[in-house]
């Protein structure tokens, strides 16, 4: 490979770790002028889990080079699901931190368990697992705003402190590395909801950009609300700063 070539490929990379959503636009754009369709079903298949039996479909995105992955319960076998009138919808982003190592300052892992939970009970539903960590900054800026938010002290991590004395949040630690607080795309759950044929949603959600986002791209969307009570104090304060900061629907029953 010669070198210049090589250079623009770690110049690539290294601008989708520091900045996904920029070469996310690039691409969407090329793609749209290509007439290529963003995302590609690269296969699906039938695995039990503990919350019952489940279709598990894998999408690639051409624009982002991410995977995202479906989880369907009900008895489906065909391609689109059109008996699925308004079935309920969970539109995730991942937390790496919350579900692999079960972190506690945020609630996504509550969230994930009782969306599954719900459609389980339902024997109804869809779960879109969107790869995009950090609100959509991407993980290297969650690391640096986690960063900024959390530091280890005698073996005990802390929240940090700004001048005044008051504690940081994760979206102070987005904003001082120079990110944005959201900025999540729900474009490529819009495009799999279409590609499965569904066109109307009951989103379990209480984020209004989400409902915005599916509703922008003519999904009809009724909001069916989901509500994680925090297990502890920096869970607690990171839900009020959501609702004041991203007009979340968390009111004070849920907190307490
Ligand atoms: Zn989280």
């Amino acid at each position: 490979m010669e070198k210049a070539e090589f250079s623009a490929i770690i110049d690539y990379l290294n601008r989708n770790w520091n900045k996904p959503w920029e070469v996310e636009e690039e691409m969407v754009k090329l793609l749209y002028q290509s007439k290529i369709p963003r995302l590609i079903e690269l296969g699906r298949t039938a695995i039990p889990t503990e919350y019952g039996p489940m279709t598990y479909i894998v999408f690639g995105d051409y624009a982002t080079g991410k995977e995202y992955d479906v989880a369907i319960f009900g008895n489906f076998t065909g391609k689109k699901l059109r008996d699925y009138n308004y079935p309920l919808v969970r539109v995730h982003s991942s937390c790496r931190t919350s579900e692999l190592f079960h972190a506690d300052n945020c609630e996504c892992r509550q969230e994930l368990d009782f969306a599954l939970k719900q459609m389980s009970k339902e024997k109804k539903g869809i779960l879109i697992y969107l790869n995009q960590e950090g609100g959509g900054n991407g993980i290297k800026a969650k690391l640096t705003a986690y960063n900024n938010t959390f530091g280890l002290k005698k073996g005990i991590v802390i929240v940090k402190k700004d001048k005044k004395g008051r504690q940081l949040n994760v979206y102070d630690g987005y904003e001082k590395a120079g990110y944005k607080s959201e900025h999540r795309d729900f474009d490529p759950a819009a495009a799999i909801l279409k590609t499965l044929g569904i066109n109307s949603v009951r989103l379990m959600t209480n984020n209004p950009n989400k409902i915005e986002g599916l509703a922008s791209k003519g999904i009809k969307v009724k909001p069916f609300g989901i509500h994680i009570k925090p297990t502890n104090g920096i869970m607690r304060k990171h839900l009020i700063t959501k609702a004041k900061k991203l007009g979340h629907s968390i009111t004070n029953k849920d907190l307490n």
